[in-house]
């Protein structure tokens, strides 16, 4: 196999070429194979398969391959979940959403033709932190990054219900992009009652077996931010019984390092009641935030932009 790194051409930034990528459409089948690809080396190791970078022979289009093993998924009984997943992400265009560009399978292995996010996975980059934990300005820049691209899912009546520093990688820019779709949910209904998700970033009616709504994932957003700044999440604790505890009586406490305008939004996130939840246009607007977001984050997201466009027209 050819490394890419040692390949000489430059990368090319064109677009993956689109006529191949209906893939939602039965009746024109999935157009990719193997042959398709030159592949490099790998990006990483999943529990389904790994993950390597590729380049599309004709466009050079770089891109990440997850290959996912049939008879692993099958017996996990995670046919339904990956469907799900392929399904909802690659109708998803956001910045900070990573693409999903197609798909394809052979007899054994399933192909995710993915967005190539060069900086890898935000824990680990967490985790390589002094401390491990961010500094305050970048968390509230991944705060804005994260609450547009919610704002964008939950219009669309997605729900993501796992938002965690693994389900999350870094772009070229450092951009955060939402990457695991693996227990989102297209909700018609709005309101489900699985259970699912990381047992620390479970919302109070999760844990407690209710129906749940969209705003799971504010509490998550306000669990993530708790984790970048604080370097562990909220009600971590040993004993799985005593985490649930801690989550249905929010019994948060902060470092004496987290400071008031960290606090008041991660406290108005962690809410019991989601309809007493700080909400996604809320979080762009609150004033850490407004405080810290830099104006090359703020050009790119899409709210901002339609906000701006609205300001010139009037
Ligand atoms: P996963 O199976 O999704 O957990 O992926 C395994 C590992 O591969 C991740 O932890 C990342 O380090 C890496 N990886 C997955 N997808 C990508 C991607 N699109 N771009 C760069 N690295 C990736």
């Amino acid at each position: 196999m050819r490394d890419l790194q040692n390949v000489t051409k430059p990368m090319t930034t064109a677009p993956l070429a689109k006529p191949d990528v209906k893939l939602e459409n039965e009746r024109s089948k999935p157009k990719w194979t193997l042959e398709n690809f030159e592949i490099g080396r790998p990006l990483g190791k999943g529990k389904f398969g790994n993950v390597y970078l590729a380049r599309e022979r004709k466009s050079k289009f770089v891109v990440a391959l997850k290959v996912l093993f049939k008879s692993q998924l099958q017996k996990s009984h995670l046919e339904h979940q990956l469907r799900r997943e392929i399904e909802i992400q690659s109708h998803l265009r956001h910045p900070n959403i990573l693409r999903m560009y197609g798909y394809f399978f052979d007899e054994t292995r399933v192909y995710l033709i993915l967005e190539y996010a060069s900086k890898g996975e935000m824990y680990k980059f967490l985790m390589a932190q002094p401390l491990q934990r961010f500094e305050e300005p970048s968390v509230a820049n991944y705060m804005a990054q994260l609450a547009d691209a919610l704002m964008y899912c939950h219009a669309r009546k997605v729900i993501h219900r796992d938002i965690k520093p693994e389900n999350l990688l870094i772009g070229a820019n450092g951009d955060v992009k939402i990457a695991d779709f693996g227990w989102s949910v297209h909700a018609p209904s709005s309101r489900r009652t699985t259970m699912c998700g990381t047992l620390d970033y479970l919302a109070p009616e999760m844990v407690e077996g209710r129906s749940h709504d969209e705003r799971v994932d504010l509490w998550t957003l306000g669990i993530l931010c708790y984790e970048f700044l604080v370097g562990k999440p909220p009600f971590e604790e040993e004993k799985t019984d005593l985490t649930y505890k801690r989550i249905c009586s929010v019994d948060l406490r902060f470092p004496q390092h987290v400071t008031n305008g960290a606090r008041d939004i991660i406290s108005k996130l962690l809410k019991y009641q989601p309809e007493d939840r700080l909400d996604l246009k809320s979080i762009l607007h609150h004033e850490w935030v407004q405080q810290h977001l830099t104006s090359e984050v703020r050009s790119k997201l899409p709210y901002f932009q339609s906000q701006d466009q609205i300001q010139s027209e009037v």
